[in-house]
């Protein structure tokens, strides 16, 4: 059977990586008729819009898309094209395995984790208060009203709301793919010590869902910081991470460390409507145009979609690709390289087509 999805190169590398990853995933023989579309700084040249109303009708339309990273340029006031996606479509878990690869230069051989992160709320809901400004001014004098101590005049304030019903509904999926996928234990990652109003709410919400609709899984918490701690130590104490948005954020990157770095890092949107597949990593904009950036995390993306449309048999032999092209580690980038390996890395392209060609060969 044919399936219709929407495909977004993206920026900076994104373009590089996704055709790599569109060719690998080809050559499973699964029939995808891609719709490309345009988001990030592609869309707002062409358009004047960095996330056009063509791109999320496509979406909306198919219920699945791969989408390549975009750029977000740090201070300039313009918010996520990641964000604002995610939002359109209520894209509310943000699903982040993260495994060993035998021949990837990495600190651990046999790390399996799955991060659940919130994707909505939290402190990236955009809800910011600049310094000097009369909003701003009218909610420190609330602070005060409210009996606390005054912060001084020159405070900016970046509000982080989270409501009990979205932490259900997040630690409810978590739970539903810890369950479906084979996995026994997931860890509420929280700092509940301090933020009781928020990380209080995110752990009480999810003990409650997991005490009353997965008795069957064991639940347990652990202070971010801590887990940071664990995670670089032994990686092995977790399964399913599930955390708010910027612990989620700062963890996926760590984890992508335990195992060979962000090129090897997949990740999936999920809500309940629509599902969008993108690699962890960024845009990478140093790298862009030089067929320099690993593709695996794409391909890896794209297995996990091809999983989301039911074609399990297919994804399993595309994780199989990678896999075999990593071992083997003739053809790949230069962050798969061990340092002192004097073999010289190859380029976008030759990584894509030799996990084609491990996946041709498996056919
Ligand atoms: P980044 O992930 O783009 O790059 C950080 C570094 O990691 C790179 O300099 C590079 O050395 C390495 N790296 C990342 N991906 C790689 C790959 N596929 N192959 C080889 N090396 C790779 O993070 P950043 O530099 O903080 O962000 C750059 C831009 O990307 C920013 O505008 C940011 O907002 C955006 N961003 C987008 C997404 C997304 O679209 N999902 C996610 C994160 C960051």
């Amino acid at each position: 059977m044919a399936h219709d999805v929407t495909l977004i190169p993206g920026d900076g590398i994104g373009p590089e990586v996704c055709a790599a990853a569109c060719r690998a995933i080809e050559a499973t023989g699964v029939e995808i008729t891609w719709d490309v579309q345009q988001a990030g700084a592609a869309a707002l040249e062409r358009s004047g819009w960095a996330l056009p109303e063509a791109t999320l009708a496509s979406i909306r339309e198919r219920g699945v898309a791969l989408k390549g990273p975009v750029s977000t340029p740090s201070g300039s006031g313009v918010r996520s094209v990641n964000i604002a996606l995610r939002n359109a479509l209520d894209l509310y878990a943000g699903v982040r395995p993260c495994r060993s690869f035998e021949g990837a230069p990495g600190p651990f051989e046999d790390v399996d984790v799955v991060l659940v992160r919130m994707t909505g709320e939290d402190l990236y809901a955009g809800i910011e208060f600049a310094a000097g400004e009369a909003a701003t001014r009218r909610l420190l004098g609330l602070i005060a009203e409210a009996g606390h101590p005054e912060p001084p005049a020159d405070t900016g304030i970046s509000i982080k709301p989270i409501s009990r019903t979205a932490a259900a509904r997040l630690a409810r999926r978590a739970l539903s793919y810890a369950r479906t996928t084979g996995r026994r234990r997931a860890t509420v990652i929280h700092k509940a010590t301090v933020m009781r109003s928020t990380d209080g709410v995110f752990l009480a919400a999810a003990r409650q869902v997991a005490e009353r609709e997965f008795p069957d899984l064991a639940l347990d918490d652990c202070l971010v910081d801590t887990a940071c701690h664990r995670l670089v130590r032994r990686p092995g104490d977790f399964d399913v991470l599930v955390a708010p948005v910027l612990y989620g954020d700062l963890l996926s990157d760590l984890c992508a460390g335990l195992v060979g770095g962000l090129g090897l890092a997949p990740g999936a949107n999920l809500g309940d409507e629509h599902a969008v597949f993108e690699a962890v990593h960024g845009s990478a904009p140093r790298h862009a145009g030089r067929d320099v950036a690993n593709p695996m995390a794409v391909i890896l993306s794209g297995a996990m979609l091809l999983r989301h449309l039911g074609e399990a048999d297919a994804a399993d032999r595309l994780e199989a690709g990678v896999a075999a092209v990593v071992r083997d580690g003739e053809q790949v980038t230069y962050d798969l390289r061990a340092a002192g390996d004097p073999r010289p890395p190859c380029g976008t392209a030759a990584a894509g087509s030799a996990v084609a060609a491990a996946v041709a060969a498996s056919s």
